[in-house]
């Protein structure tokens, strides 16, 4: 199977063509990572814009590139939901036409659910089911992932994502947006012990997430204006992947059985997260999975290949008046978290 892959949910626009055998044929993707920077985040209006000069171009590249045409996909597969409505729009939209021209089945893919699969793309051992981590700048959640289409939500954070956590601290630094790659680097030339931070709901019996107050604690040393920033920064991602791991750690503890753990979403691109989850992965004895950087990151090839897995899986064509979500949880029955919204 040939799936084209659509992705324009945030501030990537993204196009890709896989296989359902996990080869990507051809992938291209615009970051509007200089329109957005002047205004240190997205700004949804210029990003809906962005994504429909873009997008068409992208489909066409990849097309090119693959040297294959819309009669040889087997489906179009895009995001539908969640992330910013205008850019889900557009890419949504587009897929109809495509489909709609080419005749061809419309899949209307959670972003999550590309995430949460993008594992799996990348290790064809990987198998149901498996714990993940997803760690992006709008989500962290611990899943059981129990099929395609079938998610169990462990946990979830009361505040902050951790990749808004990042963000906000590399703000803080002065590192501009995004922020989390550049903390990464900063913090690389830092004293992870320099800092003392907090370990938001460390050792709670529910293994949630909180990150706004490591947030604050972050502002708070860098007005002290007694640490240097890269101490400040190897701190904080110190501090977050302590948290990490001991959520983590008490999820599988309470768990059933899985084969795997695996990470996804942006901050799955961090060596340190990744490192450290591959040592909890083999204290669990646990197979460990994390997807190169480049499918950590938002990219077309995960909903791509979220398409083929639902293909593969035998779910049904989406409808041509499917509408974007602007919110869409992966486990519809998961409860909100104690505290939430506070
Ligand atoms: P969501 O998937 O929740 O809708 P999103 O699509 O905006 O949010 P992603 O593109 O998956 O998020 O991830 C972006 C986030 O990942 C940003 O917060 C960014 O700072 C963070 N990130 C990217 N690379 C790194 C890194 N090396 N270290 C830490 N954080 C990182
Ligand atoms: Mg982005
Ligand atoms: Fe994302």
């Amino acid at each position: 199977t040939l799936v084209l892959g659509i992705e324009s949910s945030c501030d990537e626009t993204a196009a890709a063509l896989v296989t359902g055998e996990r080869t990507i044929l051809a992938q291209a993707i615009a970051s509007q990572e200089a329109e957005h920077a002047p205004y240190g985040g997205v700004v949804p209006e210029i990003a809906a814009r962005a994504h429909a000069e873009r997008l068409a171009p992208l489909i066409e590249t990849v097309l090119a590139e693959a040297n294959v045409s819309l009669s040889d996909c087997d489906a179009i597969a895009a995001t539908a939901g969640p992330g910013l409505i205008g850019g889900v729009i557009v890419g949504l939209v587009t897929a109809k036409a495509l489909a709609m021209a080419s005749d061809k089945p419309l899949l209307a893919i959670n972003h999550l659910e590309g995430h949460a699969l993008s594992p799996r793309l990348a290790d064809p051992e990987l198998a149901f089911p498996y714990a993940l981590l997803l760690v992006s700048g709008g989500h962290c959640q611990i899943l059981r992932v129990e099929g395609v289409g079938e998610y169990q939500r462990i946990a979830t954070t009361i505040d902050d994502a951790l990749g808004e956590a990042f963000d906000k601290s590399a703000k803080i630094l002065g590192l501009g947006y995004p922020g989390g790659p550049a903390l990464e680097k900063l913090a690389m030339e830092g004293d992870p012990r320099a800092v003392p931070l907090p370990r938001p709901l460390l050792g709670r019996e529910e293994p949630h997430f909180s990150f706004a107050g490591l947030k604050s604690a972050v502002l708070r040393a860098h007005q002290a204006k007694t640490y240097s920033d890269a101490d400040i920064a190897a701190s904080f991602q110190q501090a977050a992947l302590d948290c990490i791991l001991d959520r983590m750690r008490r999820a599988l503890d309470a768990m059933d059985p899985v084969t795997a753990l695996a990470v996804a979403g942006g901050v799955a691109a961090n060596q340190m997260i990744r490192g450290g989850l591959g040592g909890l992965a083999s204290d669990f004895a646990l197979r460990f999975t994390a997807p190169p950087l480049p499918l950590c990151t938002d990219n077309a090839a995960m909903i791509a290949w979220a398409g083929a897995e639902r293909l593969a899986a035998g779910f049904p064509a989406d409808p041509l008046d499917l509408k974007a979500r602007p919110r869409w949880p992966l486990d519809p029955d998961a409860q909100p978290a104690p505290g939430a919204g506070v």
